[in-house]
């Protein structure tokens, strides 16, 4: 695929890992559509970086656990950078650390609509723009799930856990489908990674406090995850497809 003929769109691109992806695919000469659904200075930021490293970026509102603003951000995309050829769903939140009978049945419904149907509804739009079946010229889909669906994070935040259990689920079934039309589809579960996510669970220094459960004695960083997440979008791994790729430190 032409260098100029690279579209990405990363739903939260405007900080942490998000944000890492946005300039990892940008030096790869993506256009890149930079999501945010609260912080546009930052998402902004995000853009002018990009526009210095001399690629092209948009920075567009949107919340995922809404169809409609999920509509507007792909045709913005389509519409001022080109066809979109990946899409790394990549907006996830937590919610405040606690036991499951303290969890309001909002708070579970606002963890799934973001984490779940709002990936599953990107992933939609992104097979619709992307499958030969559609049109499409094909392309990549990375899913963000989290090494918590393998360890569930009892006393912390099932709901958010039992999400990411859903990502898994989600990454190998689209990949099997899509598999014979250009997309290959493929997940990555980062461990404890040293973002903003843990201070809105309530635990703004979570990687310090957990490090010594790492294997690896240490949280990771968003470039670290970012790495994995452009490999796998590469041709480099153009025969994975329904991978989950853990970059856990060894947890
Ligand atoms: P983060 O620092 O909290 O950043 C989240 C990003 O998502 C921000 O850009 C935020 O934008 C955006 N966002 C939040 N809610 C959104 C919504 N409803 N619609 C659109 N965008 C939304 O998170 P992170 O640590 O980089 O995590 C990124 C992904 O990796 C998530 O899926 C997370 O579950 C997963 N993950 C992270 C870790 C970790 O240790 N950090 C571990 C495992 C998995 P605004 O600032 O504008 O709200």
């Amino acid at each position: 695929m032409s260098k100029l003929n690279k579209v990405v769109l990363i739903t939260g691109g405007s900080r942490s890992i998000g944000a890492a992806c946005a300039i990892l695919t940008a030096e790869q000469g993506y256009k890149v559509c930079v999501n945010f659904a609260n912080d546009e200075n930052a998402a902004l930021g995000v853009v002018k970086k990009i526009k210095d490293l001399g690629s092209n970026a948009i920075a567009v509102r949107g919340d995922v656990a809404n169809e409609a603003d999920i509509k507007n951000l792909f045709a913005e995309t389509k519409s001022r950078l080109g066809p979109l050829t990946a899409l790394i769903n990549n907006a996830g939140i937590l919610s405040k650390e606690g036991r499951l009978d303290t969890f309001s049945a909002e708070r579970i419904a606002r963890v799934v609509g973001v984490n779940v149907t709002g990936s599953i509804l990107c992933a939609r739009e992104a097979v619709l723009a992307m499958s030969t079946r559609h049109g499409g010229t094909g392309g990549s889909i990375i899913n963000l799930s989290s090494i918590a669906a393998t360890l569930g994070a009892p006393g912390v935040y099932v709901d958010y856990a039992a999400t990411k259990g859903a990502i898994d689920t989600f990454t190998l079934g689209l990949a099997r489908e899509v598999a014979n039309e250009g997309i290959r589809v493929n997940g990555v579960r980062p461990g404890i990674i040293d973002t903003d996510i843990h201070a809105s669970g309530g635990s703004p220094n979570r990687v310090e406090e957990m490090k010594h459960v790492v294997p690896m004695q240490r949280g990771g960083t968003a470039m670290e995850v970012a790495e994995t997440v452009l490999w796998l979008m590469s041709d480099k791994a153009s025969y994975v497809t329904g991978a989950m790729v853990d970059v856990s430190g060894g947890r």
